[in-house]
């Protein structure tokens, strides 16, 4: 038995200051993560500190034609937003095929950017593993090691970056809004996911005590036709084998610009800013998106049991190209 300490916060410099007091303690939002992690004893809090009476709930349409999404606004919350479901369904999409429907009306939005790795070693609390016993070994390297990542790996650990919604937000250039002892301070959702390096135990930037408050999306017109598109091995409640969110838009056939990025094969949310570069400019059609497939996944670093990841990334990115392309060709020319 271990004990814990439970405290509801009222404000959130109340629940910076609680947090920081204590080097064991940590923020409970929906508990879908944190709950699952205290139970198999992968994490030890001393001090949970629940942030649900804060007033960080909400989707804001802004001016601009961007989005301020409140920290705890619930998944199931954004993804029926009007705004989101209009102006961003790559991000719609995403979080309606994340989890279940129970799970996305419990789960946050700034705990699902927080949400630890599903690697079985990790969550076994036993097996070596350098994200959670640092220094210990990565028993994924030569274990079973199908479901990880194949781009963005080190030789220190390989778990692929779980979140759905975060592979949308890297796409249309998300920030993190984050306030904690040292001030308020805007993350670029890219900089937010930290690569494992050799120091796979840091998997974002936040100080001890640092609350995410909410998560802006800029202005991004090129993101009313988009998608997200989610491979795994069953429809539902199952993360990503391979995902890619896309954003295209075609003027007389060539790709006039477009948005990239993958999940479930690699260790971050993955921009895939090479391929946008091939594209731009390029007819619209598989061949083009195939080739610049190819030149994204060309640094990959598989092994046996996760090589099938580079043909089903290559196939995702294939297929939600070709699927906007159609999509654009039978809109009015007005619309596009
Ligand atoms: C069975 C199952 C299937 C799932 N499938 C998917 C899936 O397919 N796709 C997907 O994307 N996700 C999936 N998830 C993960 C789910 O989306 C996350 O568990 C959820 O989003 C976490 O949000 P939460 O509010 O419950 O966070 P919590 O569990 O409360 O917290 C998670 C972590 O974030 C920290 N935290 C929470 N809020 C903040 C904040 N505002 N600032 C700083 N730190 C904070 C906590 O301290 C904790 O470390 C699944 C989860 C389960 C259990
Ligand atoms: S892949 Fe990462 S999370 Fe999994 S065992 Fe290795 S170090 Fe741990």
């Amino acid at each position: 038995m271990r004990p814990i300490s439970y405290a509801r916060a009222a404000s959130v410099d109340e629940a910076i200051a609680a947090v920081r007091a204590d080097g064991g303690g940590a923020f409970l939002a929906g508990g879908t993560t944190e709950v699952d992690l205290l139970r198999q004893n992968v994490v030890t809090p001393r001090l949970l500190v629940d942030i649900n009476d804060l007033p960080l709930s909400g989707v804001d349409e802004l001016p601009d034609g961007g989005l301020r999404i409140g920290a705890l606004t619930r998944m199931s919350d954004l993804a029926q937003a009007p705004g989101v479901t209009r102006d961003f369904p790559l991000i719609a999409e995403a979080l309606t095929l994340g989890a279940s429907a129970q799970l996305r009306n419990m789960a946050t939005i700034g705990g699902n950017l927080c949400q630890r790795v599903r690697c079985g070693y990790f969550r076994d609390a036993a097996s070596p593993c350098n994200k959670r016993d640092p220094g210990s070994g990565c028993a994924a390297l030569s274990g079973f090691n199908r479901g990880h990542a194949v781009l963005g790996t080190s030789d220190w650990c390989i778990a692929t970056h779980p979140s759905d919604l975060a592979v949308a937000l890297v796409a249309v250039d998300a920030v993190v809004h984050t306030r904690g002892p040292g001030g308020e301070r805007a993350i670029a959702v890219d900089d937010f996911f930290l690569l494992p390096g050799d120091t796979p135990e840091l998997e974002h930037p936040l100080d001890h005590g640092e609350l995410i408050v909410a998560v802006e999306v800029p202005p991004t017109p090129i993101a009313r036709r988009s998608a997200y598109l989610k491979f795994r091995d069953r429809e539902s409640y199952e993360f990503a084998l391979a995902s890619v969110a896309a954003a295209l838009r075609v003027e007389d056939g060539a790709i006039a610009g477009v948005r990239l990025a993958l999940g479930g094969v690699a260790t971050v949310p993955w921009r895939a800013r090479k391929a946008e570069r091939f594209l731009i400019g390029r007819p619209a059609e598989p061949a083009s998106f195939a080739e610049a497939a190819g030149q994204e996944l060309a640094g990959a670093r598989t092994r046996p049991l996760n090589a099938f990841k580079v043909e089903l990334a290559r196939r995702a990115i294939v297929r939600a190209l070709t699927t906007l392309t159609d999509a654009t060709r039978t809109q009015p020319r007005e619309a596009r």
